[in-house]
């Protein structure tokens, strides 16, 4: 590579921008290309709120890059004077036997993420708001919390081109199908809508759900794009008990995994099921929510949290995770093309590590290094567990 390398990447979601900043931190020439914009409302960074938790189960890198992840974003919002991450508290409320959170708290020690554990009684003192009925005990995560996702990835890059990066904003033709490229050698150039041709060093794809069809034969075949309902009902005005500053975060591990953000930008009090829905094709799908969603998401909410039976549904959003057939990132080159690298798989829980994921990422290309195998695509090659 030359010493100040031009890499292209393409896709400016928390992925992409995030390692398109530190690529240009890093002193390469960097040109970011999205379709539709950072967040925008077809993109997996778009909407209001993520979750940003530690607890991740045993045997996983998640912890600690979740860690790393909190320090930088700390560190960025208090150097942009812009606020993105909301400490709230995350509570995990445990119905089962509860592998999932016991194998998260030696994780959660080692990467110095405070956490207590809590019994059902101890929780039910704190939050009496809460129906704890069938809830053994509990995590309590008292520095994670929430970001705000398409302000954030916004920000991001504004701030990248602040510091010397070039934005595009366009649609880039699939580079090749990849069984040619076996033969042609390293990517040359991309092809943009408006005409124009990128030419670089590196190209790096952070599509995001994209990333299955840009890749058919490299990430398709272990790569979904599911539909996710999400719903935000409105809090009763003369009643706080479920506003953000007397509930937590919360996410509820039981038959479903169940999760929520109070506040939410005051757009309402989030629920979303974690379940994965049917394939959906992020350019085309349209984005209406499944009646049943609706009505089971209703009637968690009034088993749950029941100050909030019967609480309008105030909006609804249809977001898609690209989920990896175990829920592993990928980061990586692609097999056939050493100047080409994939980054993406997030998976329904990939925003909180932006930043983390970013920092990783920039180095791995500019050092030409390569990732944990975790993120490596040749793991799909001989499967073991699902994360
Ligand atoms: C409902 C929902 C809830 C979630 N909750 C959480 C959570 O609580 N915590 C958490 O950490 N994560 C969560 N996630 C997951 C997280 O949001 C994603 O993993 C993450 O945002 C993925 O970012 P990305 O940059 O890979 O993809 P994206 O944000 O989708 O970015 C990809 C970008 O590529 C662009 N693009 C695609 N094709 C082209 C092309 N041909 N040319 C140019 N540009 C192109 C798109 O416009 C898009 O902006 C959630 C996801 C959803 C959908």
């Amino acid at each position: 590579m030359p010493a100040k390398p031009h890499i292209a990447v393409i896709g400016a979601g928390s992925f992409g921008g995030w390692t398109a900043l530190y690529l240009q931190r890093g002193r390469a020439r960097v040109t970011l290309v999205d379709a539709w914009g950072p967040g925008n409302s077809r993109a997996s960074s778009g909407g209001e709120t993520r979750v940003i938790r530690g607890a991740y189960g045993p045997a996983q890198p998640y912890t600690a890059l979740a860690a790393r992840a909190m320090d930088l974003w700390k560190e960025h919002q208090s150097q942009w004077s812009q606020k993105f991450f909301f400490p709230i508290g995350v509570l995990w409320m445990v119905e089962g036997p509860g592998d999932f959170e016991r194998g998260s708290l030696p994780l959660l020690k080692d990467a110095a993420i405070p956490f207590e554990e809590l019994s059902a009684s101890e929780m039910s003192r704190r939050w009496p708001q809460i129906n704890f009925e069938k809830i053994n005990w509990g995590i309590y995560e008292p520095g994670s919390g929430y970001l705000l996702a398409r302000a954030s990835a916004r920000a991001v890059v504004q701030q990248f081109v602040a510091e010397g990066g070039e934005y595009r904003q366009s649609t880039i033709a699939p580079p090749h199908d990849d069984k040619n490229a076996l033969d042609d050698g390293p990517l040359t150039q991309l092809s943009l809508s408006d005409g124009s041709t990128l030419v670089a060093d590196r190209y790096l794809f952070a599509c995001g759900p994209w990333l299955g069809k840009l890749f058919p034969q490299t990430v398709g075949p272990h790569f979904t794009s599911t539909k996710q309902d999400v719903f935000f009902f409105g809090t009763p005005g003369n009643d706080a008990r479920y506003n953000e500053g007397n509930i937590p975060v919360w996410a509820d591990h039981g038959d479903r995994f169940m999760y929520g953000i109070p506040g939410n930008e005051d757009r309402g009090f989030k629920v979303a099921d974690d379940t994965r829905g049917p394939e959906f094709d992020p350019t085309s799908g349209d984005r209406i929510i499944t009646a049943d969603r609706l009505a089971e998401a209703r009637r968690y909410l009034a088993y749950r949290f029941p100050g909030m039976k019967g609480a309008p549904l105030v909006e609804a959003r249809v977001c898609q995770y690209e989920d990896t057939t175990d829920h592993n990132f990928i980061v990586d080159h692609h097999p056939a093309n050493q100047n080409v690298w994939i980054v993406g798989g997030g998976s329904g829980h990939g925003f909180k590590h932006g930043p983390a994921l970013g920092e990783m990422a920039a180095k791995l290309v500019l050092t030409d290094s390569q990732a944990i195998t975790e993120y490596r695509l040749a793991r799909f090659a001989a499967k073991k567990h699902s994360l």
